[in-house]
């Protein structure tokens, strides 16, 4: 389907609007959405793609505001080379038992073979460690808190796609060390709460906070946490971002100690902590609809396009006041364009407008101008709302506000309305094959969670939840379903639900008494 939909683009270049449903085919509408909104190119590497300005305009708001919350933490930027020798990723064990499949190495320089291949890095933890063992001598050198925005590689067999699952993308990977365990501890839910607010108060994307569970944690981890989220159109959960509590694990293999203020000398707590692109493939997924694009004000490349509507005799006076709004909006600060091609009809700019994403559109026409008035449609609801174009400019503001907000607040409501709780496999199977994602009584052990993910998988089958690879490569998106977390006690309070008693309610999947409550789901 990738191949022939590149095809496709090049033999139909007239046909620039949506033409599949998000709810009939949602893969190609995907594909459809983000080659068309000029979002994506693709590339001859599978799992490789090309950020075109318009997602790249999104990636650099969502660093700007990570990158300010992040330096507010104490933290500073820094880089780290790219590639990284056999021995130090072996260091530790469970690390690279965990990533072994997903690396690339560099085995050949020109036509010689090198004596020792060297690895792309899949992540910077034994990169960086060994450094952070020079860097750190004393109680004083603590806290260590580093970032680095960069690319990573991971050779992912399964199921690629653009933003969701690449083999390379863009990151920012956050590194600290810390005297005490309660000191990391505060940290990973500090930064899982920006991780919340990047999806949130930027995407408009709700997402629910956990911990993993030991199967799930991030290799070489004590602990890991994660922000979830959810796409309602396929009844799939996805990662958001993940924030780990490393212990000392890495500390004791990559020798990094502190003498402390009586001289003894300690292993450092560490954390590491990432948000990559994938944030801005969950927001198209979440919001967007039919006609292309919807993205939120906070990250819109363009918040506003004003288009001028023409009458014969009165085209010099629009294009003027169109552009003397267009002026007004720049100057108040707005992401605004003037659409004033005079080759395209009004309906044709439309299309190509709601396509691409921008926030809103104002109209003006002869008779606006005549009557002191601006229509302002939005995007998000296709809801016209008349202007006074005296207080036009300071209007927009709170329209787009609105947008913002009511986009979150509708992704929220569908969220909350598809988490189910279920209480034995029955309810979960018909939660799975309802597009929601199950909240389960589980009994916390290892061998119950891989056979919910056997069992689930046998019984989706020749489902519609069995999505083969968009190239017909690698492993397709299956039914199996896998936990996704361990959701915080403020989660469970907003959705209005609590944990089970102990010994009182009966894991979902086995007969053991359950302890914890978990989400299950599909997930990408
Ligand atoms: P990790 O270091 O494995 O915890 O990864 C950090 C975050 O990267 C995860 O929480 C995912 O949201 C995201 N991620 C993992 N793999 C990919 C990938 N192949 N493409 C894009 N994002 C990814």
């Amino acid at each position: 389907k990738e191949k022939d939909s590149m095809k496709g683009n090049s033999a139909k270049v007239t046909r620039t609007g949506i033409e599949v449903s998000k709810a009939k085919d949602f893969g190609l509408w995907f594909q459809e959405v983000i080659t068309k909104a000029e979002l994506i190119d693709y590339y001859d590497i599978r799992g490789c793609y090309v950020l075109r300005p318009r997602s790249f305009a999104i990636w650099d708001a969502i660093k700007d505001m990570l990158d300010k919350r992040i330096k507010g933490l104490g933290v500073e930027n820094c880089y780290f080379p790219l590639f990284v020798s056999s021995d130090r990723l072996k260091k530790e064990q469970n690390h690279v038992e965990g990533f072994e499949a997903e690396v690339a190495w560099v085995t050949k320089s020109g036509k010689k073979e090198l004596n020792d291949p060297i690895a792309v890095r899949p992540t910077s933890e034994t990169i960086m460690y060994p450094a952070f063992s020079k860097w750190i001598r004393s109680f004083r050198d603590l806290p260590l808190k580093i970032n680095q925005w960069s690319n990573v590689v991971r050779w992912e067999m399964t199921h690629c796609t653009p933003f969701i699952r690449s083999r390379e993308f863009l990151w920012q990977e956050g590194h600290s060390a810390f005297a005490t365990r309660e000191e990391a501890a505060a940290e990973v839910l500090d930064i899982l709460d920006i991780y919340k607010s990047v999806y949130e108060d930027l995407l408009a994307v709700p997402v629910i906070r956990g911990t993993k569970t030991e199967s799930e944690k991030f290799a070489g981890a004590l602990y890991t946490t994660t922000v979830e989220g959810f796409v309602p159109a396929t009844g799939r959960a996805i990662q958001g971002a993940t924030s780990h509590c490393l212990g000392q694990n890495f500390a004791e293999m990559f020798d990094i100690k502190y003498e402390n203020d009586e001289r003894e000398t300690k292993h450092v707590w560490q954390n590491s902590w990432g948000l990559t692109t994938r944030t801005i493939g969950v927001m198209i997924m979440v919001h967007s609809d039919d006609r292309g694009l919807v993205i939120p004000p906070r990250v819109a490349p363009q918040e506003a396009v004003v288009v001028p509507i023409f009458k014969k005799g009165h085209e010099a006076v629009v294009i003027e006041e169109a552009e003397k709004l267009g002026k007004e909006l720049k100057a108040a600060g707005y992401k605004v364009k003037v659409d004033a091609r005079t080759d395209k009809t009004p309906g044709w700019k439309y299309n190509e407008h709601e396509l691409r994403g921008v926030c809103t559109r104002l109209e003006l026409g002869p008779r606006d101008i005549e009557n002191a008035k601006v229509l302002c449609v939005r995007r998000d609801t296709g809801q016209k709302i008349e202007l006074n174009r005296a207080t036009a400019v300071a209007d927009l503001r709170k329209i787009l506000e609105e947008i913002q907000e009511s986009l979150l607040a509708r992704a929220r409501e569908e969220l909350y309305s598809k988490i189910q709780r279920v209480a034995n496999w029955e309810e979960f199977m018909s939660a799975l094959n309802s597009k929601n994602l199950a909240l389960c009584p589980w009994c916390q052990n290892a061998s119950c969670e891989e056979n919910v993910k056997s069992r689930s998988k046998k019984e989706s089958e020749n489902s519609e939840f069995n999505v083969q690879a968009a190239d017909g490569e690698g492993e397709s998106l299956s039914g199996t379903a896998k936990s996704l977390c361990i959701p915080f006690s403020a989660e469970l309070d907003a959705l209005g639900t609590s944990g089970p008693s102990l010994n009182a309610e009966k894991c979902f999947a086995c007969d053991e008494f359950a302890e914890v409550l978990v989400l299950f789901g599909r997930s990408y």
